[in-house]
């Protein structure tokens, strides 16, 4: 953890070795980022993005021309793909078609090359693929649903875990809304863990459907919070703290305090606020997570009689 000093470019940052073509092409117009300026900015965050990119299959959010242009949602190797980006084969995919995983800086710095301006990861890793090692509950807030509201589901998501025996943390999505984040030793299996967040949400819409929804019919969001376990599934992805957003104002998912929520909003944190914010920050709010992982354990399933 970096102690407070002055915001400037970390001057040891890591020489880079992955060639950047058209380095000035513009990825977020309003603000004047380049593909170079993503690529210092991953530089710089690498310490900690790192433990949630590497060793993990990917999913990205390719946008060549920047975020007005075309976009597309790739979970496969491609052809003439960088060949920092590790192919990895998903043992339950009967396709040859590779995924696609990074190990080092240099991976990262290739997703920069791809325009990969939003990074998905699995929550399980390569070494592991069938018991993920991280839960995502995401909080998706309908229209007209108050910031407070949202973190008072984050706090209510984050009770419901810790009676669970597992410990939480939060992220701001860099879009609408939160992503609170419990770390596992890997032991539940992927049907264990849906099946785990999936009764945590429905529990949460039942005992509040006031407040909260657990499906996603769009029509039933207005004014409340979807509670979207979905991202707990196997195959599914939720974007990496730290990651870059394709959307205005290139925010960025962020790692904070619990009692820091009331002062942020979900875009607060950005590709030109970070840099300043982890030179500020005394301790890292995140530091503890994978200390804190805990196996889920699930009650075994009641046996049918006769
Ligand atoms: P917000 O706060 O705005 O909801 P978010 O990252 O949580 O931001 P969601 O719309 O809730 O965005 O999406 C949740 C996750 O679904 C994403 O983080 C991503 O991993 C996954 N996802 C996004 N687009 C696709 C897609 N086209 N295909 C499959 N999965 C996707
Ligand atoms: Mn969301
Ligand atoms: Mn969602």
């Amino acid at each position: 953890v970096r102690e407070s000093g002055p915001a400037k470019k970390t001057p040891n940052a890591p020489k880079r070795r992955v060639a950047l073509t058209h380095p000035d092409r513009i990825y977020w117009p309003d603000e004047g980022i380049t593909k170079e300026g993503l690529a210092d900015y991953y530089a710089e965050v690498w310490p900690k993005i790192a433990p949630f990119v590497v060793g993990r299959p990917l999913a990205l959010l390719r946008c060549p021309g920047g975020i007005n242009g075309q976009r597309f949602f790739q979970k496969h190797a491609w052809n003439g793909i960088n060949k920092h980006i590790a192919l990895v084969k998903d043992p339950k995919e009967k396709a040859e078609e590779a995924m696609i995983a990074i190990n080092d800086l240099d991976g990262l710095m290739a997703l920069v090359q791809s325009a990969a301006l939003e990074i998905h990861p699995w929550g399980s890793t390569v070494a592991d693929w069938e018991r993920p090692d991280t839960i995502t509950m995401d909080l998706d807030p309908g229209e007209g649903v108050a910031w407070d509201a949202v973190i008072a589901g984050a706090q209510e998501v984050r009770q419901r875990l810790a009676d669970a025996g597992l410990a939480t943390f939060v992220k701001t999505s860099g879009g609408k809304g939160l992503h609170v984040v419990a770390p596992l030793t890997p032991k539940a299996d992927w049907p264990a863990v849906k099946a785990f967040t999936k009764g945590l949400a429905d529990a949460m819409a039942a005992d509040a459907p006031e407040a909260y929804v657990s499906t996603i019919t769009k029509s039933k969001r207005k004014g409340r919070i979807l509670i979207d376990y979905l991202r707990n599934q196997r195959g599914m992805t939720a974007v990496a703290a730290y990651s870059t957003r394709a959307r205005p104002g290139a925010t960025v998912s962020m790692p904070v305090a619990w009692e820091e929520l009331d002062q942020v909003g979900p875009g607060y944190f950005t590709v030109e606020n970070t840099p300043n914010r982890l030179a500020a920050l005394a301790r890292d709010p995140w530091e503890d997570l994978r200390a804190a992982a805990r196996p889920l354990e699930v009650k075994a399933p009641k046996r049918q009689k006769g």
